[in-house]
């Protein structure tokens, strides 16, 4: 259905690199199970898949925790792309999930493929939810979803590797953490995993130029990179082998945190990813995911000789996200 108007201060719709970000997730192609298990990225990308599911199901728990009895949960799901995390948001048994995205060729494969799991079972596994889909730039316009609930207001906003695109300008900011702010009941939770601007910032320094990375992946700051950038608008191009390439802004956490105070969103925790691996491994449910998402085995044998003398470069790539 149709999002709000933009919002007063923020830009409008031509300016910024919101087209150019929507095109590039527009124009990625969508690639096979196969295809993808072959991919040089794809433990990473199971990595990284397997986290969520734990920082998903954490907060799950968390929102039920704070019930007295056993209630249906809503989530909204911020940048949701194509749907990668629908199957997580089924096995935590979920009533309603709205899903907002900027790409409308990846909005339209994530309603498809809620449609299809829905047909397939039967609305059971995979479909035991409501859902609905908006196409909009989430940093410009105020995001009202058609919630069934008398509050209209959601238990939990999931905002997964797409955050840091409203650090363009504090307009986008605001923007975005008052969609985020407006549409989640008082105690629910906010959840979002953005780059680590301080690793970034010490990788770039280790290198001694403009850009770093290796063969899967690099980050690219201008040459002319200010020596004091700005808090928001700081660009650089991440490229990620078959995946992302597509300009990102850095997050300059303290100034997060303060923003989404002024949004009444209060700081619970924040973790790197090394930590939070190691929390997930901790835990009996991601433990038994281990093998299931394909998450620690190191490459596909056929793939092995070529890979070996990178190994150590894909494991850093791991841990750059
Ligand atoms: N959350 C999904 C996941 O974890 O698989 C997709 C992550 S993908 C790296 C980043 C997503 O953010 C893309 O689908 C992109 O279209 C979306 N995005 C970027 N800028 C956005 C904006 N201004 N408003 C809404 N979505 C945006």
């Amino acid at each position: 259905h149709e999002d709000g108007p933009p919002l007063k201060g923020t830009k409008l719709d031509e300016e910024g690199l919101g087209s150019v970000i929507a095109s590039h997730y527009n124009n990625l192609e969508e690639k096979g199970v196969k295809e993808r298990s072959t991919s040089r990225i794809y433990h990473l990308r199971n990595s990284n898949n397997w986290i969520k599911s734990y920082l998903i199901n954490y907060c799950l728990d968390q929102v039920r925790e704070r019930q007295v009895d056993y209630y249906p949960v809503s989530v909204f799901d911020l940048g949701c792309g194509k749907g990668g995390d629908l199957l997580k948001w089924s096995k935590g048994s979920i009533r309603h999930l709205v899903c907002a995205d900027i790409a409308q060729t990846s909005m339209d494969q994530c309603h498809e493929r809620y449609t299809n799991t829905r047909k397939r079972t039967g609305g059971g596994h995979g479909g035991g939810f409501t859902a609905e889909f908006i196409v909009a730039d989430c940093t410009k316009k105020r995001i009202k979803p058609m919630l069934e609930n008398p509050s209209r207001q959601v238990d939990l906003v999931s905002c997964q590797f797409a955050f840091h695109y409203c650090f363009e300008s504090l307009a986008q900011t605001e923007t975005m953490l008052r969609n985020v702010s407006e549409n989640l009941k008082r105690g629910g939770y906010f959840v979002a995993t953005i780059p680590n601007a301080y690793e970034i910032m010490s990788r770039l320094k280790s290198s001694g130029s403009h850009r770093f990375g290796n063969e899967v992946y690099t980050v690219e700051f201008p040459e002319d990179r200010s020596q004091e950038p700005p808090i928001f608008g700081d660009k650089y191009n991440f490229f990620l082998e078959g995946v992302v390439d597509c300009p990102e802004f850095l997050v300059h956490p303290p100034t997060l945190i303060k923003l989404a105070k002024k949004w009444d969103l209060e700081l619970e925790w924040k973790r790197d990813f090394n930590t939070v691996f190691s929390d997930a491994l901790q835990d009996t449910h991601c433990q038994r995911l281990l093998s299931v998402m394909n998450v620690l085995e190191t490459y596909p044998t056929k793939e092995k000789q070529q890979v070996t003398e990178t190994e150590e470069e894909y494991t850093h790539a791991r841990h750059f996200l």
